[in-house]
Protein backbone atom coordinates (compact mmCIF):
# COMPACT_ATOMS: atom_id res chain seq x y z
CA UNK A 1 0.00 0.00 0.00
CA UNK A 2 1.01 3.56 -0.49
CA UNK A 3 2.39 5.37 2.25
CA UNK A 4 -0.35 8.71 1.56
CA UNK A 5 -2.92 6.18 1.68
CA UNK A 6 -2.04 4.24 4.84
CA UNK A 7 -1.40 8.03 6.74
CA UNK A 8 -4.76 9.20 5.02
CA UNK A 9 -6.90 6.07 5.94
CA UNK A 10 -5.08 6.90 9.99
CA UNK A 11 -6.11 10.35 9.95
CA UNK A 12 -3.51 12.51 8.97
CA UNK A 13 -5.68 14.26 6.59
CA UNK A 14 -5.60 14.32 2.80
CA UNK A 15 -3.58 13.09 0.78
CA UNK A 16 -2.64 16.50 -0.10
CA UNK A 17 -2.00 17.20 3.83
CA UNK A 18 -0.03 13.89 4.03
CA UNK A 19 2.25 14.97 1.21
CA UNK A 20 3.30 17.86 3.33
CA UNK A 21 3.67 16.11 6.20
CA UNK A 22 6.26 13.67 4.46
CA UNK A 23 8.24 16.23 2.73
CA UNK A 24 8.43 18.19 6.58
CA UNK A 25 10.54 14.50 7.68
CA UNK A 26 8.29 13.31 9.88
CA UNK A 27 7.48 9.99 8.53
CA UNK A 28 9.99 7.29 9.34
CA UNK A 29 9.71 3.51 7.77
CA UNK A 30 11.44 0.89 9.67
CA UNK A 31 13.87 3.55 10.70
CA UNK A 32 14.47 5.61 7.50
CA UNK A 33 12.75 9.03 6.79
CA UNK A 34 10.71 8.85 3.82
CA UNK A 35 9.13 11.50 1.41
CA UNK A 36 7.69 10.20 -1.51
CA UNK A 37 4.02 9.46 -1.24
CA UNK A 38 4.67 6.77 -3.61
CA UNK A 39 6.47 4.54 -1.34
CA UNK A 40 5.14 1.19 -0.46
CA UNK A 41 4.42 -0.11 2.67
CA UNK A 42 2.94 -3.12 4.51
CA UNK A 43 0.81 -2.90 7.43
CA UNK A 44 1.21 -6.21 8.32
CA UNK A 45 5.46 -6.11 8.42
CA UNK A 46 6.40 -2.30 8.24
CA UNK A 47 6.99 0.02 11.36
CA UNK A 48 5.66 3.82 10.63
CA UNK A 49 6.31 6.68 12.75
CA UNK A 50 5.37 9.77 12.64
CA UNK A 51 6.77 12.38 14.92
CA UNK A 52 8.11 9.30 17.08
CA UNK A 53 5.07 7.66 17.26
CA UNK A 54 4.00 4.47 15.73
CA UNK A 55 1.10 4.61 13.24
CA UNK A 56 -1.40 1.30 13.69
CA UNK A 57 -3.16 1.00 10.07
CA UNK A 58 -6.62 1.33 10.58
CA UNK A 59 -8.68 -0.03 7.59
CA UNK A 60 -12.13 0.28 8.72
CA UNK A 61 -14.62 3.10 9.74
CA UNK A 62 -17.45 2.85 11.82
CA UNK A 63 -19.50 5.92 12.19
CA UNK A 64 -22.99 6.47 13.86
CA UNK A 65 -24.38 9.84 12.76
CA UNK A 66 -27.43 11.49 14.06
CA UNK A 67 -28.75 12.41 10.60
CA UNK A 68 -30.45 15.83 10.62
CA UNK A 69 -33.47 16.34 8.30
CA UNK A 70 -32.78 18.43 4.87
CA UNK A 71 -30.00 16.06 3.62
CA UNK A 72 -30.20 12.73 1.65
CA UNK A 73 -28.65 9.44 2.77
CA UNK A 74 -26.81 8.91 -0.44
CA UNK A 75 -22.78 9.40 -1.45
CA UNK A 76 -23.15 11.97 -3.57
CA UNK A 77 -26.33 13.81 -5.07
CA UNK A 78 -25.99 16.58 -7.74
CA UNK A 79 -28.47 18.68 -6.15
CA UNK A 80 -28.69 18.34 -2.60
CA UNK A 81 -26.72 17.72 0.19
CA UNK A 82 -25.37 14.27 1.32
CA UNK A 83 -24.85 13.04 4.95
CA UNK A 84 -20.92 12.27 3.67
CA UNK A 85 -20.93 16.15 2.90
CA UNK A 86 -21.37 16.38 6.85
CA UNK A 87 -18.44 14.15 7.29
CA UNK A 88 -15.29 15.97 7.97
CA UNK A 89 -12.10 15.22 5.64
CA UNK A 90 -10.78 13.06 7.55
CA UNK A 91 -13.47 10.67 7.99
CA UNK A 92 -13.94 11.26 4.24
CA UNK A 93 -10.70 9.46 3.10
CA UNK A 94 -12.06 5.85 4.01
CA UNK A 95 -14.91 5.92 1.83
CA UNK A 96 -17.77 5.34 4.11
CA UNK A 97 -20.98 5.60 2.52
CA UNK A 98 -24.21 5.04 4.47
CA UNK A 99 -25.81 1.39 5.91
CA UNK A 100 -28.97 1.95 3.82
CA UNK A 101 -31.46 4.75 3.68
CA UNK A 102 -33.12 7.07 5.72
CA UNK A 103 -36.17 9.65 4.24
CA UNK A 104 -34.66 13.02 3.69
CA UNK A 105 -36.89 14.54 6.36
CA UNK A 106 -36.34 11.47 8.49
CA UNK A 107 -33.47 12.23 11.01
CA UNK A 108 -31.66 9.74 13.72
CA UNK A 109 -29.59 6.88 13.96
CA UNK A 110 -27.48 6.76 10.40
CA UNK A 111 -24.14 4.07 10.53
CA UNK A 112 -22.26 5.17 8.03
CA UNK A 113 -18.90 2.80 6.96
CA UNK A 114 -16.35 1.27 4.60
CA UNK A 115 -16.75 -2.21 5.40
CA UNK A 116 -19.21 -3.96 3.15
CA UNK A 117 -19.42 -7.13 5.17
CA UNK A 118 -21.07 -5.68 7.83
CA UNK A 119 -23.21 -3.34 5.85
CA UNK A 120 -24.43 -6.61 4.24
CA UNK A 121 -25.47 -7.86 7.26
CA UNK A 122 -27.22 -5.37 8.68
CA UNK A 123 -28.95 -4.73 4.99
CA UNK A 124 -29.31 -8.91 4.30
CA UNK A 125 -33.08 -9.08 4.07
CA UNK A 126 -32.76 -12.31 5.74
CA UNK A 127 -31.27 -11.32 8.69
CA UNK A 128 -34.26 -9.83 9.44
CA UNK A 129 -32.09 -6.99 11.36
CA UNK A 130 -35.13 -4.69 13.72
CA UNK A 131 -34.95 -0.85 13.23
CA UNK A 132 -36.63 0.63 15.66
CA UNK A 133 -38.40 4.44 14.73
CA UNK A 134 -39.97 6.89 17.08
CA UNK A 135 -42.48 8.80 15.06
CA UNK A 136 -45.05 11.51 15.81
CA UNK A 137 -48.64 10.73 13.96
CA UNK A 138 -51.64 13.44 13.23
CA UNK A 139 -54.38 12.02 14.61
CA UNK A 140 -55.00 9.32 17.31
CA UNK A 141 -53.92 5.69 17.07
CA UNK A 142 -56.89 3.54 15.42
CA UNK A 143 -57.78 0.63 17.44
CA UNK A 144 -56.47 -2.76 16.63
CA UNK A 145 -53.35 -0.78 15.10
CA UNK A 146 -50.93 -3.27 17.30
CA UNK A 147 -52.56 -6.11 16.00
CA UNK A 148 -52.94 -5.51 12.80
CA UNK A 149 -49.26 -4.27 12.32
CA UNK A 150 -48.24 -7.50 14.29
CA UNK A 151 -50.09 -9.85 11.66
CA UNK A 152 -49.22 -7.55 8.77
CA UNK A 153 -50.63 -4.33 6.98
CA UNK A 154 -51.53 -4.66 3.59
CA UNK A 155 -49.43 -1.58 1.95
CA UNK A 156 -51.17 0.66 -0.85
CA UNK A 157 -48.93 -1.24 -3.55
CA UNK A 158 -50.61 -4.74 -2.36
CA UNK A 159 -47.81 -5.53 -0.41
CA UNK A 160 -48.16 -7.03 2.66
CA UNK A 161 -45.32 -6.01 5.70
CA UNK A 162 -43.78 -8.24 8.15
CA UNK A 163 -44.87 -8.47 12.03
CA UNK A 164 -43.63 -4.93 13.06
CA UNK A 165 -43.93 -4.00 17.05
CA UNK A 166 -45.89 -0.60 17.96
CA UNK A 167 -45.80 0.94 21.29
CA UNK A 168 -48.10 3.77 21.63
CA UNK A 169 -46.69 6.29 23.72
CA UNK A 170 -49.39 8.93 23.99
CA UNK A 171 -52.07 8.94 22.19
CA UNK A 172 -54.17 11.86 21.39
CA UNK A 173 -56.88 13.36 18.98
CA UNK A 174 -54.17 16.03 17.69
CA UNK A 175 -51.02 13.91 17.38
CA UNK A 176 -49.75 11.09 18.93
CA UNK A 177 -46.41 9.88 19.95
CA UNK A 178 -45.45 6.20 18.62
CA UNK A 179 -42.53 3.83 18.53
CA UNK A 180 -42.45 1.21 15.38
CA UNK A 181 -40.10 -1.70 14.98
CA UNK A 182 -40.06 -3.49 11.58
CA UNK A 183 -37.11 -5.98 10.72
CA UNK A 184 -37.88 -5.07 7.21
CA UNK A 185 -37.08 -1.63 4.89
CA UNK A 186 -39.37 -0.82 2.03
CA UNK A 187 -39.46 2.74 0.56
CA UNK A 188 -40.93 4.73 3.51
CA UNK A 189 -42.14 1.77 4.60
CA UNK A 190 -43.10 3.47 8.24
CA UNK A 191 -45.28 6.23 6.30
CA UNK A 192 -46.93 3.52 4.36
CA UNK A 193 -48.21 1.22 7.38
CA UNK A 194 -49.63 4.47 9.03
CA UNK A 195 -51.14 5.25 5.67
CA UNK A 196 -52.55 2.30 5.44
CA UNK A 197 -54.43 2.47 8.70
CA UNK A 198 -55.75 6.16 7.68
CA UNK A 199 -52.81 8.09 9.37
CA UNK A 200 -49.91 10.47 8.35
CA UNK A 201 -46.31 10.51 9.93
CA UNK A 202 -45.69 14.18 11.32
CA UNK A 203 -42.50 13.76 12.45
CA UNK A 204 -40.18 10.41 11.54
CA UNK A 205 -36.70 9.58 13.76
CA UNK A 206 -34.76 6.22 13.90
CA UNK A 207 -33.66 5.51 17.20
CA UNK A 208 -32.67 2.17 17.11
CA UNK A 209 -30.61 -1.01 14.93
CA UNK A 210 -30.09 -4.51 15.77
CA UNK A 211 -29.16 -3.47 19.86
CA UNK A 212 -27.83 -0.11 18.47
CA UNK A 213 -29.38 2.39 20.07
CA UNK A 214 -28.79 6.35 18.56
CA UNK A 215 -26.60 8.25 21.16
CA UNK A 216 -29.31 11.39 22.00
CA UNK A 217 -26.19 13.45 23.17
CA UNK A 218 -25.21 13.43 19.44
CA UNK A 219 -26.18 16.88 18.20
CA UNK A 220 -27.98 16.71 14.53
CA UNK A 221 -25.96 16.64 11.98
CA UNK A 222 -22.88 15.25 13.85
CA UNK A 223 -21.12 12.05 14.20
CA UNK A 224 -18.72 10.29 15.75
CA UNK A 225 -16.92 6.78 15.98
CA UNK A 226 -18.76 3.50 17.36
CA UNK A 227 -17.06 2.34 20.62
CA UNK A 228 -15.86 -1.61 20.13
CA UNK A 229 -18.54 -2.00 22.63
CA UNK A 230 -21.05 -0.77 19.82
CA UNK A 231 -19.74 -2.03 17.29
CA UNK A 232 -20.10 -5.71 18.64
CA UNK A 233 -23.70 -5.41 19.67
CA UNK A 234 -24.09 -5.37 15.74
CA UNK A 235 -22.16 -8.25 14.44
N1 LIG B 1 -39.67 4.51 7.01
C1 LIG B 1 -39.97 5.66 6.36
O1 LIG B 1 -41.10 5.90 6.00
N2 LIG B 1 -38.97 6.54 6.17
C2 LIG B 1 -37.69 6.35 6.58
O2 LIG B 1 -36.84 7.20 6.38
C3 LIG B 1 -37.41 5.13 7.25
C4 LIG B 1 -38.42 4.24 7.44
Amino acid sequence: MRIDKWLSNTGYGSRKEVKQLLKSGAVTLNGSIIKDPKTQADPDRDHVLVHGEEVVYQEFIYLMMNKPQGVISATEDSRHETVIDLLHLEAQTFEPFPVGRLDKDTEGLLILTNDGQLAHTLLSPKKHVPKTYFAKINGSIPDGTNERFREGVILEDGYKTQPAYLKVIHNSDEESEIELTITEGKFHQVKRMFEAVGRRVVYLQRIQMGKLKLDESLELGTYRELTEEELSLLS
